[in-house]
C-alpha cells in the first residue's frame, strides 16, 4: 500500500531527478530568449532552401552576399566567391546580417503625423529645412537633392570628405603609409583590402599596437596624440628610413582626413592621378541634374537652419552633435529616421523608425576602395515591419515630387549610358551593359548583379583639399558598425570574450594605477561617459582605447586631451 510518506519520497525524487536533467536549465534560457525578444521573435520557416542573392548595407563596402533562404526567410549569409570587388569574403557583422530584424533594441514607432505638422509648421514659418544624409551618393541622396531644390531654402548636407568623391586604387600601390587608419581591420572594402594586401608594403604610424599595426610590415610607435608631428617630419624630409621606404612606389598615404599633411605627403609622393584616382559617378536621369548641390555639413550657416531631417538608415560617416548643433535656430525641429535610438535620435524631438537590413530596399554607391563607379541593390528578402517608413519616400511627399520609382529610373539612365558591365552573381559571368536592354538589367539587378563602370579614360588626376585640421587626439577608438544595430550574437561571441572592446569598455595600461573592471569616466572638454576598465599592457600609457559608438564620438569627436577619471 502507497502511504503519505511514499507520496513524499517520489514528489522529492522527482524534482531531485528533474533538478539532474537538462529541463528545467532549457526551459529558463528558451524562457528568458523568447521574453528578451517578443514579439519579434523569428519563426524558423520550414520547406525548401534557396539562394538568393544582395548586397550589404551594414557599411559603405556593399560587400555582396548569398542568403540561405526557406522559403523566403533568410537562415544564413555568406559571401560571393569570384565576386570582383568583394572578392568572397563577409566581415561578422554581415555574417549576421539577417538577425537585425528581430533585434530587442530596435526602434520600434516614431509620431510620423506629428513630425510632419513640425516639419510644415517650421517651413510655413520661413524657416531654412535641410537634410543630412549620413551616406551620400545613394539615389535616396539625389531624391533628398530633388526635394531639398524644390523647397525654398532647402538645403542638402553631407559629412565632410577629404577625397569628395574619388577613390583609392589599393591594387596600384607598392607601399602604404599610414597614420592610425584601421586598414587591415573594418577599412574600405574587406575582400578587397585582403585581395590587395600582398602587393603593397605597409608602415603603420599608430601609438597603439592595433590589429593593423601587428600586421604591418613596419610598425613606427609614437606617444600619444604625437602622429601628426611626425607627418609633418617626414613631409619635411626627416626619418630617413620611412623617406626610403617611400621611394618604392606608387605611394598612397592614409590618415585622418582633415590633416593637410597627408594631402601634401600624397602630392610629395605621386598618390593622386595614381593611387588615388578620379571616379565618375553612375549616371542619373537628365531631370535630376537641377537638384540641389551638395554642401558640406561644416559649410552651413550657424543658427540657419529651422528643419533639420536626418538620414542615418544607412551607416556612414557620423558628426558630433556638438558641431550639428551650432548650425540650429534656436526653435529649430530635429527629425531622426533611424532604426535605433542610440543615434542623432537622441538629440532629435522625432525618431521615425524605419526598416533595417535586409527589409529595405536601397542601392550602395561605390567604396572608398573602388576606383570604377558601382550600381548594386540591397534588395529587400524579409517584408518592412508595418511601423517602418522610407525617408525618401517621406522626404520626397513633403516636397511634392515623386520618386515612387527613382530606383528604376536611375537603372534605365545606367542603362542609357551604355558603360561599363553587369556582373551576374548566379553565373559569376560579366555582360556588356550596352549587350543589356532596360528591363534585363533591372531584372538582373533586384537578383543581386552589380553593374561596374568603365574606368574614364579622360580622368583628371583628383585634388584633394587640406582643411583646418583637429588636433590628434589620445583616444583610440575601435571601429563597430559606426552608430547602427549590431547583431546580439556579437555581445556572446566578440565582447563578453573581449575579442573585441564591448560598448563602454575603455582599455588602459595597468601602469596608470586603475583596476580591472573598475568604473571610471571618460572625460572631454564635451563631457562624460562611464565606462568599465579593461587593464590592457598592449596600451602604452597615456593612450586610452575604447569601442566607437555615436555617444562615445559626440564626446571624443574633434576633442583632444581625454583623460579618465574615478567616479
Ligand atoms: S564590411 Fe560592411 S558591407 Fe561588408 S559585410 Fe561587413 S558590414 Fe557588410
Amino acid at each position: 500500500m502507497t502511504t503519505r510518506r511514499d507520496l513524499f519520497k517520489i514528489a522529492g525524487g522527482a524534482a531531485v531527478g528533474a533538478l539532474l536533467t537538462p529541463a528545467p536549465w532549457r526551459m529558463i534560457t528558451d524562457g528568458a530568449l523568447w521574453s528578451e525578444n517578443w514579439p519579434g521573435i523569428p519563426r524558423p520557416a520550414r520547406g525548401e532552401i534557396r539562394a538568393k542573392f544582395t548586397n550589404c548595407t551594414l557599411c559603405p563596402a556593399g560587400c555582396a552576399m548569398k542568403a540561405r533562404c526557406v522559403g523566403d526567410q533568410p537562415i544564413s549569409i555568406a559571401g560571393v566567391a569570384g565576386h570582383p570587388l568583394s572578392h568572397g569574403a563577409l566581415c561578422p557583422y554581415g555574417i549576421a546580417g539577417h538577425h537585425l530584424p528581430y533585434h530587442p533594441e530596435r526602434l520600434l514607432s516614431g509620431a510620423v503625423e506629428d513630425a510632419a505638422a513640425a516639419i510644415k509648421k517650421g517651413i510655413g514659418e520661413g524657416g531654412r529645412i535641410a537634410v543630412f544624409d549620413t551616406r551620400p551618393g545613394r539615389t535616396a541622396s539625389w531624391t533628398y537633392r530633388r526635394a531639398m531644390a524644390s523647397l525654398p531654402g532647402g538645403l542638402y548636407l553631407r559629412p565632410e570628405a577629404a577625397l569628395n568623391g574619388d577613390a583609392v586604387d589599393l591594387s596600384a600601390a607598392r607601399t602604404v603609409l599610414s597614420f592610425g587608419v584601421p586598414l587591415l581591420d573594418g577599412w574600405g572594402t574587406p575582400g578587397n583590402v585582403i585581395q590587395a594586401r600582398g602587393n603593397f608594403r605597409l608602415i603603420q604610424v599608430e601609438a597603439i599596437e592595433s590589429r593593423t599595426a601587428a600586421m604591418a610590415d613596419v610598425w613606427l610607435p609614437t606617444n600619444p596624440g604625437e602622429e601628426r608631428a611626425i607627418a609633418s617630419l617626414i613631409l619635411n624630409g626627416g626619418m630617413d628610413h620611412i623617406a626610403r621606404e617611400l621611394e618604392d612606389g606608387p605611394v598612397l598615404v592614409l590618415g585622418p582626413e582633415d590633416w593637410p599633411e597627408i594631402v601634401e605627403l600624397n602630392r610629395k609622393y605621386g598618390a593622386l592621378g595614381r593611387t588615388i584616382v578620379s571616379r565618375r559617378d553612375a549616371p542619373v536621369p537628365d531631370t535630376w541634374k537641377d537638384a540641389a548641390p551638395e554642401m558640406e555639413w561644416a559649410d552651413a550657416a550657424e543658427g540657419s537652419i529651422r528643419v533639420l531631417l536626418i538620414d542615418e538608415t544607412a551607416p556612414g560617416a557620423y558628426v558630433p552633435w556638438h558641431s550639428i548643433e551650432t548650425r540650429l535656430s534656436r526653435d529649430a525641429v530635429v527629425v531622426a529616421f533611424t532604426a535605433t535610438r542610440d543615434g542623432y535620435a537622441r538629440h532629435a524631438q522625432f525618431a521615425l523608425a524605419t526598416a533595417v537590413f535586409p527589409e529595405a530596399l536601397d542601392d550602395i554607391p561605390a567604396a572608398v576602395d573602388s576606383p570604377a563607379g558601382v550600381f548594386r541593390l540591397s534588395t529587400s528578402m524579409v517584408p518592412s515591419a508595418a511601423w517602418t517608413i522610407d525617408p525618401a519616400m517621406f522626404i520626397a511627399q513633403l516636397a511634392g515630387i515623386d520618386a515612387a520609382s527613382a530606383l528604376r529610373d536611375r537603372a534605365d539612365a545606367i542603362c542609357r549610358s551604355a558603360r561599363g558591365n553587369v556582373f551576374h552573381y548566379a553565373d559569376q559571368k560579366s555582360t556588356p551593359m550596352k549587350a543589356m536592354k532596360a528591363d534585363a538589367f533591372w531584372k538582373s539587378l533586384n537578383e543581386g548583379a552589380c553593374w561596374i563602370d568603365d574606368l574614364d579614360p579622360k580622368a583628371h588626376a583628383p585634388q584633394l583639399v587640406a582643411r583646418a585640421a583637429t588636433r590628434a587626439s589620445n583616444v583610440s577608438l575601435v571601429e563597430t558598425c559606426g552608430a547602427g544595430l549590431v547583431s546580439p550574437l556579437f555581445s556572446k561571441l566578440h565582447e563578453e570574450s573581449h575579442v573585441r572592446l564591448a560598448r563602454h569598455e575603455i582599455a588602459l595600461n595597468p601602469a596608470v594605477g586603475f583596476c580591472d573592471g573598475e568604473r571610471v569616466a571618460l572625460q572631454t572638454d564635451c563631457g562624460r561617459i562611464a565606462m568599465t576598465v579593461l587593464l590592457d599592457p598592449s596600451i602604452p600609457p597615456g593612450s586610452i582605447q575604447t569601442a566607437t559608438g555615436a555617444d562615445v564620438l559626440d564626446l571624443c569627436g574633434g576633442a583632444t586631451g581625454a583623460k579618465v577619471v574615478r567616479i
